[in-house]
């Protein structure tokens, strides 16, 4: 699944679930100014938790946002910008 795959299916953003333990935090990311071909995987390790500070989180397309749930912004990328 790429970030291509994704936008083909009508879904700009993320669902992130914070892999800290105890944590459990859940946040929607945007994904629209990545590159079509970023893999949905390559996201995970690189988002560090607002919450707790814990580096890594498991990323899922955000398939919810079509239903139009949406969530916060709760996550800050690690990458360099
Ligand atoms: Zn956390």
């Amino acid at each position: 699944m790429t970030l291509g795959n994704m936008l083909a299916n009508g879904v700009r953003t993320l669902g992130v679930w914070c892999s800290g333990r105890g944590c459990g935090r859940h946040s929607v990311i945007d994904v629209e100014r990545y590159a079509d071909n970023v893999p949905v995987p390559w996201f995970g390790p690189r988002l560090r938790c607002e919450s707790c500070g814990h580096l890594g989180a498991d990323a899922r397309p955000n398939w919810s946002e079509e239903a139009g749930t949406w969530g916060r912004i709760g996550y800050n990328s690690a990458l360099p910008i």
